[in-house]
């Protein structure tokens, strides 16, 4: 019997390795991934307050912001302008998401649209399995350790984010450090609130990570195989609403595959895209501005 589990186990790791001879994990190298949800479990230890509990909502909603206005509509996509200060805020909140740097991310999901469910594509859930396409590939040193420059040669002469790019692991154990110095803070400063260093850290930085980890996989992996399709795209993205409810509006990926220079990916009223809700709080006060929609005739047809 556990010779069997063992076997199925083995399976399952050969299914998110061995997609070809190349694009095969490299679970040494991977190791500060897994350790992340590992230490999730110390929450039994550490315990639970509602000043960790809302740190973790807090770096959760703050950095999945990063990730989607700005890895993915902004450095990705060009879907909007902004200042040069905005944009090195959002890419250093997005850094510390553990994701890799903004040129690294937005390279590798520039070749995802131009390759999407094809043998090229990095993370086609159809050709390449589903297990690949949610963290596979992540986990490939052949991925991680690569991205091609040309492809975002536009944001890549900027040092600034170059330097970013290159020390995107530091950022994630500096957010991590800063919220335990606070939680030790707070412990001295603010004692009714039950809370102390470790517990900020595991709440804020682990817990709300590794959620952050698998809403992001969840657009390559589910948003390719779950929901419906409005659009008849070349590929196999779908609309989700449940996945654009808790994604910040990424889960309406066959919209966004059917016109990926749209700032705004849920077309309707009722497509839920809080992403954009806040891009256009802030093009009122001028953070942002120039923010590109669909054209009028990609609402009406659906073909
Ligand atoms: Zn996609
Ligand atoms: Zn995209």
């Amino acid at each position: 019997m556990q010779n069997q589990t063992l076997e199925l186990e083995q399976v399952e790791l050969d299914k998110i390795g061995n997609t070809n001879a190349e694009d095969k994990a490299d679970w040494g190298g991977m190791l500060p991934f897994f350790l992340v949800h590992v230490v999730c479990l110390s929450t039994f230890w550490v315990g639970v307050s509602w000043a960790a509990f809302g740190a973790c909502l807090v770096m959760l909603f703050l950095r999945m912001f990063a990730l989607t206005a700005g890895y993915h509509r902004y450095f990705s996509h060009r879907t909007y302008k902004t200042s040069r200060a905005f944009q090195f805020l959002l890419a250093l909140i997005g850094t510390t998401s553990g994701q890799m740097g903004p040129l690294w991310w937005a390279a590798h999901h520039r070749h995802h649209h131009l390759h999407a469910d094809t043998q090229e594509d990095v993370h086609p859930p159809t050709l390449k399995g589903f297990w690949w396409s949610h963290m596979g590939w992540v986990l490939c040193k052949k991925y991680y350790m690569n991205y091609d420059e040309r492809s975002i040669r536009d944001f890549g002469r900027y040092p600034e984010l170059r330097w970013l790019n290159e020390n995107a692991l530091l950022m994630p154990f500096l957010l991590g450090t800063v919220l335990f110095i606070f939680g030790q803070w707070l412990e001295v400063s603010a004692p009714t609130l039950h809370t102390n260093g470790i517990q900020m850290a595991v709440w804020g930085f682990f817990v709300s990570t590794v959620f952050l980890y698998h809403l992001t996989f969840c657009v390559n992996s589910l948003a390719h195989t779950v929901g419906s399709r409005r659009f008849e795209t070349s590929d196999t993205s779908r609309n989700s609403f449940l996945l654009g409810l808790i994604t910040m509006g990424e889960g309406w990926h066959n919209n966004h595959h059917r016109y990926p220079s749209s700032e705004r990916q849920g077309f309707h009223w009722w497509e839920i895209d809080l992403t954009h809700y806040l891009l256009k709080a802030l093009s009122w006060v001028g953070v942002v501005r120039e923010l590109r929609n669909p054209p009028r005739e990609i609402n009406t047809k659906s073909r």
